[in-house]
């Protein structure tokens, strides 16, 4: 079979507009024993989903039979110029407000990325009618970050996430795994951390240890993935984070602005659309608000009960908590009628704050 010219696929990326491209081999993970270990001391919290298709995830010539490349790409999702501008206190004139992660404030990126995977894949089909493909975003059984480092789109930083030096770590990944047999991109494995320890020392629930987190400690699995009530200990950590955390990428010196850095622009679709929710307001949500909220973002994986939960606990995180939110948290605590999760998150609310 002809092969396919690597640097005209890298182009093709470019011009897709990826900030980052690259081709490594379909291998096994060299991860295995740490991931099942991982997995064994229960870390990985209630996300059941990563307990199964192991043999999958590990080796992506399971999940497609005569894989021999992996395709990476990645978007940037946040643009250096205004992150100082998305750090500032989140008072509003209606009251306090919860903060969404970046990567989730704009349009839905499974969307925007395999979209474009799509048309790489057609573009292949053209030349190489025979060829597999499988596109990878995010829901597939594989470990994208690796494969990503593998094929030199960045290295893995001390928390965990592909990080492109001087250019941050606001990146979300995708990939397509073939059949073709495509040339390797150049893979350098650099330490972009060396002595530093920022992520680890800042991180509010302690989920970090170098090159490993503790899902079932983090942040934003606890307020997207935690789907029952969330241990106490963690109320006054998740400070006014409704939807996510991005602390460990906020302190990173690679994601601090710099001249470079500040020109790089991010793909357009990435447009923040919910930063953040007024506390109150989302209290009061019924499905159809949810709905309506969240429509053509990724934050659908938070059921309605669930982002409840998360503001009655930001409402007790506020040192002079406004009248209103003591009521209406007051209000839930003693309505037989309402959901078990908020209910419970508002007694013990209101029994932490003293309200
Ligand atoms: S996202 Fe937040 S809670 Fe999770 S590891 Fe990073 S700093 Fe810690
Ligand atoms: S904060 Fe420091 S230790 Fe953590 S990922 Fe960034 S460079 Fe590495």
């Amino acid at each position: 079979m002809q092969q396919p010219d690597r640097d005209e696929i890298l182009k093709f990326i470019s011009d897709l507009g990826f900030v980052a491209g690259g081709v490594a081999p379909a291998i096994a993970t060299v991860y295995e024993s740490e991931y099942l270990s991982w997995l064994a001391e229960g870390q990985h919290g209630q996300m059941n989903y990563l307990e199964r298709h192991i043999d999958v995830r590990m080796d992506p010539r399971v999940l497609l039979p005569g894989a021999k490349s992996i395709i990476c790409v990645a978007d940037r999702h946040a643009q250096h110029s205004r992150l100082k501008q998305s750090d500032e206190p989140l008072e509003s004139p209606q009251g306090r407000r919860g903060k969404v992660a970046r990567y989730a404030q704009g349009k839905d990126y499974h969307k925007i990325i395999k979209r474009r995977l799509f048309r790489l894949v057609d573009w292949l089909k053209e030349n190489f009618v025979e060829a597999e493909f499988k596109v990878c975003v995010d829901t597939a059984p594989l470990l994208e970050r690796e494969h990503a480092q593998r094929a030199g789109l960045g290295s893995v930083g001390k928390n965990t996430l592909l990080l492109r030096p001087g250019e941050g770590s606001y990146l979300l990944l995708g990939a397509v795994v073939t059949t073709l047999e495509i040339e390797p991109t150049k893979f350098e494995p650099e330490d972009p951390c060396g002595s530093c320890t920022r992520c680890i020392d800042a991180c509010p629930t302690e989920a970090i240890k170098p090159w490993s987190v503790d899902a079932s400690r983090c942040i934003s699995y606890l307020t997207i993935e935690h789907r029952s009530s969330i241990e106490e200990s963690f109320y006054a950590p998740m400070g006014d984070w409704i939807f996510g955390c991005d602390v460990c990428q906020e302190v990173c010196p690679h994601n601090q602005p710099t001249r470079r850095s500040s020109h790089l622009a991010s793909y357009a679709d990435y447009e923040p659309v919910n930063r953040d929710f007024d506390l109150l307001e989302v209290l009061g949500w019924d499905a159809l608000d949810r709905q309506k909220a969240f429509k053509s973002s990724s934050m659908k994986r938070a059921r309605l009960d669930m982002m409840r939960r998360n503001a009655v606990i930001l409402a007790g995180n506020e040192a002079n908590a406004q009248p209103a939110l003591v009521d209406r948290v007051t209000v839930i605590a003693n309505d037989s009628k309402e959901d078990v999760l908020v209910r419970e998150a508002a007694r013990n609310t209101i029994e932490r704050c003293g309200w």
